[in-house]
């Protein structure tokens, strides 16, 4: 930061160093301290003006940040805007700095497993943001799984931080400053909604995912990816957490009919997709149990009804 630019900041501080924009804070800090001021190449470092300014500049810089903050390593950005000169070819430089910020910790990630009490490895979290990244070739799930992952809606939780005076709560329960994991998960409006997908799922496939946030929500498996991203649940999850967002400020939960018109829209689109693409009968293999059974018993599935009603497709086998 060129300290030139501070309003604390006078000519009678200006210690000749050439360029006023190449003044900066450690000029005048030494080990997160004051430097003396006979160690300040100034002009006039014992007049009575200059120890008041610097006096004035010292705390001003105190105010805004820590003493010892100032003269932390400068980053590969700041030392570039620092040469004062456009580097060659200057986007893909930039586009490159900005690639290799992704190595920091997400605050998602952080949101995520504070919210779930448990730490991904950085393994887990890598294959849980691959397999959001791919988790649908239909962009309106893709783009809900990944606004779930990186927690881009705003739950009353986020809204209380934001808007401290309101009383933000959850518009299906009343709960105050309900959270990420509230809103999609554990509310008990939304919980007979994720039962009902769950009973399903396990009478569609053999090997069913565990019933736990971390795996509907963020596809968090120990089954393999690749097998995983062939199976048909990650393409029930993806219809049923897409309805959530729909149903936003919605004090009811999404219905199972709603959830089987998703789940068939998806169906659709990846039979126009794999059969241009010479790939039907995979297609049709993955989808066999639930065109012959699950659609044919939807006009007996309501929102409110046991799960049971679905039983009759439990002695069917995996996909
Ligand atoms: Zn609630």
């Amino acid at each position: 930061m060129p300290v030139n630019r501070l309003p604390s900041f006078t000519p009678h501080l200006h210690p000749n160093l050439g360029s006023p924009d190449k003044i900066r804070p450690d000029t005048f800090l030494k080990d997160g301290q004051p430097k003396p001021m006979n160690e300040i190449p100034l002009t006039y470092p014992d007049s009575f003006l200059t120890r008041f300014h610097h006096h004035r500049l010292i705390t001003n810089l105190s105010r805004l940040a820590p003493l010892s903050a100032y003269q932390r390593p400068q980053t590969e950005y700041e030392t570039l805007t620092m040469t004062g000169k456009v580097p060659q070819h200057g986007i893909s430089h930039l586009y490159s700095l900005l690639q290799r910020l992704r190595s920091t910790t997400q605050h998602f990630r952080i949101g995520w497993e504070t919210d779930l009490c448990m730490q991904f490895s950085d393994d887990e979290w890598d294959q849980i943001c691959s397999l959001t990244h791919s988790c649908s070739r239909a962009s309106r799930f893709q783009e809900s799984a990944y606004k779930l992952l990186t927690r881009w809606h705003r739950t009353p939780a986020k809204l209380m931080q934001m808007f401290p005076e309101t009383e933000a709560s959850c518009w299906r329960c009343n709960l105050k400053g309900a959270t990420t994991i509230h809103i999609w998960w554990d509310c008990p409006v939304i919980v007979p909604f994720w039962e009902h997908i769950h009973n399903i799922v396990s009478d569609l496939v053999t090997d069913p995912i565990p019933f736990t946030p971390e795996t509907y929500l963020l596809h968090h498996t120990l089954l393999a990816p690749e097998i995983y991203k062939k199976s048909i649940q990650i393409r029930l999850l993806n219809a049923a957490k897409a309805l959530i967002p729909a149903h936003w400020r919605d004090p009811l939960p999404p219905t199972i009919t709603e959830w089987i018109n998703a789940v068939e829209q998806i169906r659709t689109l990846e039979e126009l997709m794999f059969s241009s693409e010479g790939h039907l009968p995979s297609h049709t293999l993955r989808w066999f149990y639930w065109s012959y059974y699950a659609i044919p018993t939807r006009h007996i599935v309501s929102p409110v009804s046991p799960p049971s009603t679905l039983k009759e497709v439990s002695n069917v086998g995996g996909t």
